[in-house]
Parts: C-alpha cells; structure tokens; sequence
C-alpha cells in the first residue's frame, strides 16, 4: 500500500475534526495537532522541545524552521511509517515550502492536502449556537440539538453558557484569520495539483466517504 501522508484544512467549526478522527480509524495513522505535538516535544524535553520552551517563555512565536523540525521529527517515527494527518501545519507559504523540503529530504511526499470547506454564515450558525453546561462541559445546540429546559443542561440542569470562542464576533474574527492564512495555501496546494475539496456542509458520514473515495482513487493512481 502507498502512504497517506495528508494535510488538513478547513475554518472551524466546518468538522475537520471529526473528519480527522475517522480517517485515524480508518487508516490507522497518527494525528498530528501541531499545537499538541509541540506541546509534547516541550513536555518531553527533547533538545528541539527546549528550543521551542525558549521561545514560548519569552511570549515569541516559535519560528517556522524550530516547528518544521518538531513536524518533521514525527513524521519520521515508526508510527507515521504508512502515513499521517496533518493539521494546523503549515500556516504559511514559507512554512509549506519549508515541510515539503523537509518531507522529500526523508524521500516520501504529500498525499493530499483536504480542504474540508463551508461557507462563513454556515460556520456562524454552527458555532454561535453552541452552548456548554457550567458543570460538565455537555455540549448543546440552539437549532440541531436543544435541550428540553430552555438555557439548563438536561443532564445535571446547571446553566448552559456561550463560551468567548463562539460568541459571533468571535468566530467572524477567527473565519477572517483563517481567510487570511488559508487561501494563500489553498492556491499554492492547488498549483501542485495536491488539493481535494470537501463540502463540510453534507453530513460527516457523506463528507468521509467522499475523503475515502478520493483517497482510494489517489492510491490507486500512484500504485499504476
Ligand atoms: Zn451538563
């Protein structure tokens, strides 16, 4: 079998994540969250987790090359042999051109980069009606999923709250920074010819089959 070594893209709020959890299932490769993984390379006190510590004392951005490294040291572990789902990296040109010199020096390539897409007013909808109960963290939604006492969890009937990340503006602000970042990316990845679309409106369970289907024509093209 050939690898599936995959970027993912998407605002929030579109399923990335979700979409990212099934693919781990169904082709058992690792999920790389860039946030996590530096987290951990920090925890690990690996030397390049100490470089990135230096920086993030100091309230710096870790710099492209330092994360690259971080990405680059996973990628290359046993468990990432067959493949791996990438996400929150790269966020920029440089950072993508810096992964893809990186990834050949260890002689392997992208499979895909997915770009799991839904329209702004659709991700304000999704998001802004999101409430959480004080107590638990139980998750409801004002249209797709309410709770029978209007503003109580039904599970332990402590108030349902917005949290600061989905109060509309918000989440406006997050679709800009992600518009921002993401298209630069999209059409560099376009150019490559490595970009596949996905419509993160259908149902999750249409939206993997879909990604699977793609995967498997993609697969079937290399091995030829
Ligand atoms: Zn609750």
């Amino acid at each position: 079998m050939s690898e599936l070594n995959l970027i993912l893209l998407g605002p929030p709020g579109a399923g990335k994540g979700t979409q990212a959890e099934r693919l781990v299932a169904d082709f058992d490769v690792p999920y790389y969250a860039t946030g996590d993984i530096l987290r951990a390379a920090v925890k690990e006190e690996s030397e390049l987790g100490t470089e990135a510590k230096e920086y993030m004392d100091r309230g710096d951005l870790v710099p492209d090359d330092v994360i690259c490294r971080v990405v680059v040291e996973r990628i290359d572990r046993p468990e990432a042999r067959d493949g791996f789902v990438l996400d929150g990296f790269p966020r920029t040109i440089p950072q993508a051109e810096e992964l893809a010199t990186a990834i050949e020096r260890l002689g392997r390539h992208l499979t895909a980069v997915l770009l799991i897409a839904a329209p702004d007013e659709e991700v304000i909808r999704r998001l802004s009606g999101r409430r959480v109960c004080k107590e638990n963290g139980h998750v409801y939604h004002l249209d797709f999923d309410p709770p029978k006492n209007e503003g109580f969890c039904d599970q332990d009937g402590s108030p349902l709250i917005q949290r600061d990340d989905d109060k509309e503006e918000t989440v406006k602000h997050r679709l800009d920074v992600f518009h921002d970042q993401t298209k630069p990316l999209v059409d560099f990845y376009e150019k490559q010819g490595l970009l596949r679309r996905f419509d993160g409106t259908r149902a999750p369970d249409e939206v993997n089959g879909h990604i699977r289907a793609t995967l498997a024509t993609l697969r079937l093209e290399e091995e030829l």
